[in-house]
């Protein structure tokens, strides 16, 4: 089979993180007789230098044009004070956008080789975490209006908050499918003892239950979630939520199965083609000195092999092969356990592309 994936390398420890990943991604065509054709993309800080804006349009066609999109990640200090509509972040949330992709998937899952590196207790651990944040990516507070108001020198600042009905119902199928193909428990959180989006919100996913009978629906306001997902993460298999909740819990989840450096994210609409990254941000504390773990993009280009691509076994033998290497007591400094082996982000690569040989 022949793909082409429109790549965006981006700033930060991105293109480090992104080169493993293309070095697995190519392991992996030369073992399943696959071709894959890579499109580079400038999005973020980097083409903020380059053309003044975070993307383009000519950059954003590129990755319409393509089977599906591998990022790492954008952002660092140098555009910090860059106004608003020139920030990298901005390059991001208009390539979601602009791919129509409506819907983020994170799993949240510990890998039993890194249990030790949870921050919680064994007692919670040992009860298994497992389970997928399903985030509306493309509506809601980020979305809506900001805007800052001066009256009488006093600044007034306004975020608008929106969603419609349709908006509500296209992530909510998502999440009933999502349970659907896994233990059948779908968790909606929102917020609706104060607010009327979320009691829209909730409405529409109550509606929807009875087209998934087969699936339990239950409500969590979504300060109830933050705590739950401490207290007792066994409890969840599919959560699905609205933009920032889903923003701000799925960094919670990722916190409790050890490193934010291990973790893929998906990010679907309409179309098989997927905008695939690790949760993380560019680190530029690290870059460029070889200690970034590239796992959670190799894992995030598995994800792209198994749901737009329809490659599961090819999926199955990234996923291995990461379990592989963990296995034999390699770890990143993000990672790093006593009785293990330090490595680096090249190596690291290396050492998962030589598994998938075997
Ligand atoms: P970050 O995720 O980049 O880093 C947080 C911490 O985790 C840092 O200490 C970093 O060194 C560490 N870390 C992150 N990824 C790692 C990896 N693969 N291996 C080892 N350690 C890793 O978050 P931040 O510091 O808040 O943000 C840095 C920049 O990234 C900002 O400009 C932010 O806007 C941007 N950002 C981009 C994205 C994205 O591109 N999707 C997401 C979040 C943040």
């Amino acid at each position: 089979m022949t793909k082409n994936i429109a790549v965006i390398r981006g700033d930060g420890i991105g293109p480090e993180i992104v080169r493993e990943a293309i070095a697995v991604l190519d392991r992996v065509a030369d073992r399943f007789g696959h071709t894959f054709a890579y499109t580079d993309v400038d999005m973020g800080g980097c083409a903020i230098d380059k053309y003044g804006e975070p993307l383009p349009a000519s950059e954003l066609q590129k990755c319409l044009d393509s089977d599906s999109v591998l990022l790492g990640a954008v952002g660092g200090n140098k555009w910090n004070s860059m106004p608003g509509h020139l920030r990298p972040e901005k390059g991001l949330l208009a390539l979601r956008a602009g791919m129509g992709v409506y819907s983020n998937n994170r799993p949240a899952k510990i890998w039993p080789q890194l249990a030790d590196a949870s921050p919680l207790k064994k007692s919670i651990v040992d009860k298994g975490i497992d389970f997928i944040i399903v985030r509306e990516l493309i509506g809601g507070i980020y979305f809506g209006e900001h805007k800052t108001e001066e009256t009488d020198g006093q600044k007034t600042a306004i975020d608008v908050l929106t969603y419609s009905e349709s908006e509500i119902e296209r992530i909510g199928r998502i999440g009933f499918e999502t349970a659907r193909k896994r233990r059948k428990q779908l968790c909606s959180v929102e917020k609706s003892n104060v607010l009327d989006s979320s009691r829209l919100w909730k409405t529409v996913m109550h509606r929807l239950a009875e087209e998934y009978p087969d699936v339990t629906l239950t409500d969590m306001l979504v300060d109830n979630c933050a705590m739950q997902i401490v207290k007792d993460p066994s409890q969840f298999d599919v959560i699905v939520t609205e933009n920032m909740f889903g923003d701000i819990l799925s960094d919670e989840a990722s916190m409790i199965t050890g490193s934010i450096g291990m973790i893929p994210s998906s990010s679907l609409g309409q179309t098989s083609c997927g905008l695939y990254e690790p949760i993380h941000g560019s680190a530029p504390d690290i870059a460029g000195t070889d200690t970034a773990n590239p796992i959670g993009t190799i894992l995030a280009a598995a994800m792209m092999l198994r749901f737009s691509f329809d490659m599961a076994a090819e999926a199955d033998c990234i996923e291995a092969a990461v379990s592989a290497v963990l296995d034999a007591g390699y770890r990143t400094a993000d990672i790093m356990a006593e009785g293990c082996q330090k490595i680096g982000c090249s190596e690291c690569g290396r050492l998962i592309c030589e598994a998938i040989a075997k």
